[in-house]
This record gives structure tokens, C-alpha cells and sequence, in this order.
């Protein structure tokens, strides 16, 4: 297709434990330029999660991906976000996606069979029974992490041991860690019905 810019090399992998699709992220990394196309994957300890490719129009993005339910069967989505363009006091124009379910302006998208606005993927009970529950065991993995003076994002290998801590006590926490990590697994899956 001539005229694309295809994603790999550097820009290859990302990282993102929610299948989250936000605009300012995309811009940053050049994907909001017409006539730009890229793969957008998303990792967990090093383990491919999911991928997106996004094509980007002067007016809309569209979304190629695929999802299941349940470990059903893999479908082929193609899914495509109107964008709208306002322009604040302050000058210069902000840049919107129309959530696909209900035309609202967002800035972000939640991925799951389709990428929508938190309203539309359920709202308070979205936030309430999965976000919540899978934030906190982020957040635990992240401190067993950091006790460890090791990288706290998912995509790096548990840190070793530290030369002064127990064997016991670093076998314990790599043990709870790997536990977090599987119920982090399931309530993605679960919720997102993204698994590759
Ligand atoms: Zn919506």
C-alpha cells in the first residue's frame, strides 16, 4: 500500500496492562499522522497479549483486530472511530475520538470486543469489579517489585535476589508474585476476552 509506514523494528512492542487505546499516547508516538499505519502490541512479562493494527485518516482511525469470548472462536474485527476536532481558548485544536457505542467525545478507549468508552463496556460496575480488583494486584506485584529493587513493569523478568534477603523470603515473594500474575491473566481475559 503505498504511502503507509508500517509498524516493527523499534516501535514494536508496547506495554499496556489494560487494552487501553488513549490519544495522547497514539499521538506520541506518531500514529495520529494521515496516512499512518502501525501495530500496536501489548505485552505481559514478555508474553505477547494482543495486537492492534491502526490505520489513521484525516477523519477516523480504523481499528483491526482480533477477539474471542470465553475461548471461543477468534473473530476478525474491523472496526472504525470517527475523530472530531475542537479548538480550545488556549489555542491550537484538540484532537477526539467518537466512542463507537454512543458517539461521545473521549480521549480514551477501552479495548474488549470492541473498543468503547467506559460507560459503554458497563461504567461503575466496569470500574468497580474488574479496574479496581486488577489495579490492586498491579499494585501489589509492583511493590514485591520494588522491594526487590528490580523493574516494577510486567514486561521485565522478576528481579533477582537481593545479595542480603533469605532465600526463603525471595522464594516466597517471586511465588506471590506469579500468583497475582495468573489472577491478573484471568480477570483480563475474563473482562477484555483479548488472549493471543
Ligand atoms: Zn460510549
Amino acid at each position: 500500500m503505498g504511502g503507509w509506514n508500517s509498524g516493527g523494528g523499534r516501535d514494536a512492542p508496547r506495554e499496556d496492562h489494560f487494552l487501553r487505546l488513549d490519544l495522547s499516547r497514539l499521538k506520541a508516538l506518531g500514529f495520529l499522522r494521515p496516512h499512518w499505519r502501525q501495530s500496536l502490541i501489548w505485552t505481559r512479562g514478555g508474553r505477547k497479549e494482543g495486537d492492534i493494527v491502526i490505520e489513521s485518516y484525516p477523519d477516523h482511525l480504523m481499528l483491526i483486530y482480533r477477539t474471542r469470548r470465553n475461548g471461543g472462536e477468534w473473530r476478525s474485527v474491523c472496526e472504525r472511530v470517527s475523530l472530531a476536532f475542537t479548538e480550545p481558548h488556549y489555542g491550537g485544536r484538540r484532537i477526539w475520538m467518537l466512542c463507537p457505542g454512543c458517539g461521545a467525545r473521549k480521549r480514551t478507549l477501552w479495548g474488549s470486543e470492541r473498543f468503547l468508552c467506559r460507560a459503554c463496556h458497563g461504567g461503575v460496575t466496569y470500574e468497580s469489579q474488574y479496574a479496581d480488583r486488577m489495579e490492586r494486584k498491579l499494585t501489589r506485584i509492583q511493590s514485591l517489585r520494588r522491594k526487590l529493587g528490580g523493574e516494577i513493569s510486567l514486561a521485565w523478568p522478576f528481579p533477582e535476589r537481593p545479595k542480603r534477603m533469605r532465600l526463603a523470603t525471595y522464594e516466597r515473594m517471586k511465588e506471590e508474585e506469579a500468583r497475582l500474575r495468573e489472577e491478573l491473566d484471568r480477570l483480563t481475559i475474563e473482562k477484555f476476552g483479548w488472549s493471543l
